[in-house]
């Protein structure tokens, strides 16, 4: 059988989740997963919402301890998930120096030009309200370019989140008309070498199918990437009822597309050294 891979999660190294490491351990174990990487939350803006409350020393003790528990039975790999934002790159490199992370995640959450997160319940709704939804989704486009082009990360986390909590304003807007940008996201993707995230947690929410979606992957396939990572991005193990939006929740179905891409090699990251794993279901 190929490899079952959940490579972001957030445990309560997290502000939005409660639950402990090994606690994910044991529901990994449970469901089968192959590998694991724990990736909580980095915000290094003080306008993020989490700014100011990630405790490096004290996830990786939390880590160490559930290695030395689960580290033979599963590989498990500790990642953190960056905020990014152009602005703050020289803090990002700072934050990064001297730690011994496996997997560092970059994604964009948060846009300056309009003061808001892209991914709250709340605030995104609020942002496209009060603009021109166009110049807000062409805005976040632009910082997945940003994203795709600094080099700082391993991971390109969640490309198309936005459409989460803006599924009704984005709907007369996403057409032909922005397929030029995707070519040119695609393109940075490709030069950067970066992994890019096939992020499950979209079947719990609008567009119920992944971010990046499977168009989105195609064209990213025709531009020759072929570094593809998977993920939940489950804040808790069992799920929060009656959500599926546990450990492991959707991630089949997003190794189904990525199969469909005609990728049968999933990439992680070990001391931040790629490396790959089979999907093959014969294998
Ligand atoms: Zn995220
Ligand atoms: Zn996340």
């Amino acid at each position: 059988m190929g490899a079952f891979p959940d490579l972001h999660v957030h445990s309560r190294q997290s502000p939005d989740s409660t639950t402990p490491m090994a606690e994910h351990c044991e529901r990994a174990l449970e469901i089968g997963l192959t590998h694991l990487a724990i990736t909580d939350h980095l915000e290094l803006h003080p306008d993020n919402l989490f700014y100011g409350r990630y405790d490096y020393e004290s996830a990786r003790a939390e880590f160490d301890e559930a290695e030395k528990k689960y580290g033979e039975r599963l590989t498990l790999l500790f990642g953190v998930e960056i905020t990014y934002q152009k602005s703050i790159t020289d803090r990002i490199v700072e934050a990064l120096e001297g730690r011994d992370y496996d997997v560092v995640i970059g994604s964009v959450h948060y846009l300056e030009n309009f003061g808001g997160d892209i991914s709250s319940k709340k605030g995104t709704p609020a942002i496209f309200a009060r603009n021109d939804p166009t110049a807000v989704y062409e805005d976040y486009l632009e910082r997945i370019v940003e994203l795709a082009e600094c080099g700082l990360f391993d991971v390109l986390g969640h490309i198309g989140i936005v459409h989460r909590y803006a599924t009704r304003f984005l709907a007369g807007i996403e057409t032909g008309r922005f397929e030029r940008r995707f070519a040119r996201i695609a393109e940075a993707v490709v030069k950067s070498g970066a992994a890019v995230e096939i992020n499950a947690s979209g079947f719990n929410n609008p567009p119920n199918t992944t971010y990046p979606d499977e168009r989105f992957l195609r064209e990213l396939v025709r531009a020759g990437c072929d570094r593809i990572s998977v993920c939940s991005d489950a804040h808790s193990a069992q799920g929060n009822p009656p959500k599926a939006d546990g450990l492991g929740a959707h991630v089949k179905k997003a190794l189904e597309i990525v199969r469909r891409c005609e990728i049968n090699e999933i990439i992680y990251y070990k001391n931040r050294k790629m490396q790959r794993c089979s999907i093959s279901p014969a294998k």
